[in-house]
């Protein structure tokens, strides 16, 4: 560290020596500076005290080193030296000691004013004198202050204005003397006339205020002043002593600390504080708000191939375009300025940022939110060249509106529920295929929220035994004979209505609760088959159950098939697993490990829902699949007409049928068993017999059942004769 310190600390010195007169020789100066660069560099670096910041701001005001231009040469030399030496720490150490600075010359100023009000008063007492500054005592303090004091009469004449005040604002005192304090504090700065009618009239003895100045030289100074009464032995107002303290640099200290705070250091946008800061302040003053919220699509591919520096550039260049070109508005006569219609574009976070377009409440334009996100969306859109290469990417928007309602209660007045909403619809635009604007919809985000509290409640409701199995009879079609039954899972919530699984399967697969509930199914269809065969020992039934996608691609499937097969005592061979066309495949396209694995234990493969996929028939020969379960349309179009002799007058009940019998004869030189599903009618049935159709499924023999209601239909047909 001492090296690094002594090198900064001289720096220092010298800067500061540089900025203005300082009174301490070069060599005690440079001593100080470099152990307080010390003491910074440790805060920095996170091994020293970050609290010690501050106390060398105060020091720096102690030791008199407070030359306006002190604070900002102190913050030019250190600032780099303190983030290197710790980026994350570094900058919080810097606003640390400028804090602890303004903070030290603020309290002197303070008890300046409160000594020099102290004299005021007892000058008052001494004095039917002329003029204050005759007065011994007061008079010394009054001419050597080294922050500026006007009295001025209750009439509102300045009458004395000491060395400090016209240095501080560059004019000699006959310019200022004379003059009517109204000058000072014109008509339109309604506030502060009348804080200073009221001390005129008496009714005000202190009052404190700040407010900009132009210098002589032009520029503006900021001050902080501080007025007193002084009233006459009778108590009449008299004159008002006015103090004025310089804090042009602590004002400008503080605004820049504030765009610290408010912007993001990438790009230079405004960051969510500022954003959301400005999103209430609209929402209160009951302006029309849209938000338009982009992700840019990609941006982590251009991360991982062409590196961090890349993306960042991406990230600039989308920034300042997004600012120029969507920030003043766009459309309908809307530019910078005119009439306020300019539209906040901030970033987010990584590669998210938002537009927020806003527009007067008597002056509504409800297309403008998506003109903007549509703009958006093309500006992104243009290549960033950056270094050699040529960037593309795109981006994905949510849009909405305070105007929309999420729960069909209200608008959406809450920042925050508005940003939630905003989320979710940017989410939607992913999920329909990204590069695109997706606009709220309250419809969408109802049903969504429902789904989202369904699919919440499911892992209790496993717990608590929610979940029963009905089994549907699969029927052999020459004698109506039971052969087997599919389970079929259903929820039952205490006191609600039995939710089907068309509903929740979907949800178990998305949040992975198909895997713990595809368990409790296969295990409770195996020991329902077993107490069933117990009660009725000559049965020969065989179990189907259903597999959903994500359970199929669970490495563990196969360990979990014959851990339940052997936990319950079913058979192998009594287990029909039912998967869909497009289960069979993995992601890769391949066939799924596990099926060879399956078919090796004995158990029995059928592919679901058959025909509604596109898998090549001739395909599934390579493939350990036992039998074909039709879809139900495949069942059902060809006798839709409810004429199955006529082949049709469009012909097209004729050409389904001969599919349908060509994909029969097809399975069965294959070596598949066919199951027709949805079989409701007779007509239906009577059809397929004659195909050669093996088993079938639906209404016509049973709708699916309770566990208790199968065994009546181990004897005999099931379903009508
Ligand atoms: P699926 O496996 O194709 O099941 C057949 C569906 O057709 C069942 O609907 C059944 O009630 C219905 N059905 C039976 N006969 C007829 C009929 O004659 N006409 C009509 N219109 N429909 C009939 P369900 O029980 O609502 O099940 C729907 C789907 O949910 C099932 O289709 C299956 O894909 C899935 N599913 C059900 N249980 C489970 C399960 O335990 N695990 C998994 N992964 N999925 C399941
Ligand atoms: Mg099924
Ligand atoms: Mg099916």
């Amino acid at each position: 560290m001492g090296d690094h310190a002594l090198a900064l600390g001289t720096a220092w010195a010298g800067s500061v020596q540089a900025a203005g007169f300082i009174a301490l020789p070069r060599r005690e100066l440079t001593a100080a500076l470099v152990e307080r660069a010390g003491v910074l560099l440790d805060a920095a670096s996170g091994t020293g005290d970050p609290a010690a910041a501050g106390a060398v701001g105060r020091w720096l005001v102690e030791a008199h080193f407070t030359h306006p231009s002190t604070l900002e040469h102190t913050l030019t030399v250190l600032g780099p030296a303190l983030v290197r030496a710790g980026p994350d720490r570094g900058p919080a150490v810097l606003a640390a000691l400028a804090r602890g600075y303004a903070a030290a010359l603020q309290e002197r100023t303070r008890a300046e004013q409160e000594r020099i009000t102290a004299a005021a008063f007892v000058a008052r007492t001494a004095a039917e004198q002329a003029r204050w500054a005759s007065e011994a005592r007061f008079g010394a303090l009054f001419a050597d202050a080294a922050i500026g004091i006007a009295i001025v009469t209750a009439a509102g004449e300045i009458v004395e204005v000491n060395r400090a005040l016209c240095e501080m604002f560059g004019r000699p005192a006959d310019e200022v003397l004379h003059r009517s304090v109204d000058v000072y504090i014109p008509a339109d700065d309604h506030e502060h006339r009348q804080t200073l009618r009221a001390m005129q009239a008496g009714e005000l003895e202190h009052a404190r205020l700040e407010r900009p100045y132009a210098h002589a030289g032009g520029e503006t100074i900021w001050t902080d002043i501080v007025l007193s009464l002084v009233r006459a032995p009778d108590g009449a107002p008299r004159f008002i002593v006015a103090m004025i303290a310089d804090v042009t640099e602590r004002h400008r200290l503080e605004t820049s600390l504030r765009h610290q705070a408010e912007h993001d250091p990438l790009t230079g946008l405004p960051n969510r504080t500022l954003f959301f800061e400005r999103l209430e302040a609209a929402l209160e003053a009951g302006r029309h708000v849209g938000v338009c919220y982009l992700d840019v699509d990609d941006l982590k591919a251009v991360n991982d191939t062409l590196g961090h520096d890349v993306g960042d550039h991406v990230l600039q260049t989308l920034a300042r375009r997004l600012a120029a070109e969507v920030g003043p508005g766009i459309g309908s006569g809307a530019r910078a300025g005119a009439g306020g219609s300019g539209h906040l574009v901030a970033r987010m976070a990584g590669d998210e940022f938002v537009v927020l377009v806003e527009r007067p409440a008597d002056r509504p334009d409800p297309a403008e939110p998506l003109r903007v996100a549509q703009r958006a969306l093309d500006v992104v859109r243009r290549p960033v060249v950056s270094g050699p290469h040529r960037i593309v990417v795109s981006a994905s928007v949510g849009v909405v509106e305070r105007e929309d309602s999420a729960s069909g209660s209200g608008e959406l007045e809450k920042a925050a529920d508005l940003m939630k909403a905003a989320d979710t619809t940017l989410h939607w635009a992913k999920k329909d295929g990204r590069n695109r604007v997706a606009r709220f919809d309250a419809e969408r985000h109802r049903a969504a929220v429902a789904r989202f509290e369904l699919s919440a409640r499911m892992p209790d409701a496993l717990e608590a035994g929610e979940f029963v199995l009905d089994y549907q009879p699969l029927v052999r079609l020459t004698d109506q004979r039971l052969v087997g039954v599919e389970a079929l899972v259903r929820w039952d919530p205490p006191g609600g209505d039995r939710i089907g699984p068309d509903v929740f399967i979907p949800l178990a697969e998305e949040s992975g609760l198909i895997v713990p509930l595809g368990r409790w199914v296969l295990s409770e269809a195996c020991r329902q088959g077993v107490r069933w065969r117990e009660e009725h020992p000559d049965t020969q039934l065989f179990v189907s159950v259903n597999l959903a996608a994500r359970q199929v691609r669970e490495p563990g499937i196969v360990d979990v098939v014959a851990s339940v097969l052997a936990e319950s005592g079913w058979p192998a061979h009594a287990l029909q697993l039912e998967l869909t066309e497009s289960d069979l495949m993995g992601t890769t396209g391949e066939p799924l490990d596990a099926l060879p694995a399956l078919a090796a234990m004995g158990v029995r493969i059928a592919i679901d829902d058959f025909g509604t996929g596109y898998s090549n028939l001739a395909y599934l020969r390579t493939l350990p699949v036992h039998a074909l379960k039709l879809a139900g349309q495949f069942v059902t179009r060809p006798f839709a007409t409810g004429m199955p002799d006529a082949s049709g007058e469009d012909g097209h009940d004729g050409v389904d049928l001969e599919v349908l019998a060509l994909l029969i004869e097809l399975a069965h030189t294959l070596g598949l068993s066919v199951t027709a599903e949805v079989v409701e009618t007779a007509v239906q049935l009577e059809r397929l017999r004659k195909l050669g159709c093996d088993t079938g499924q639906g209404w016509y023999f049973a709708p699916p059942v309770p566990p208790a209601a199968v065994p009546a239909l181990f004897s005999g047909p099931v379903g009508p004769t």
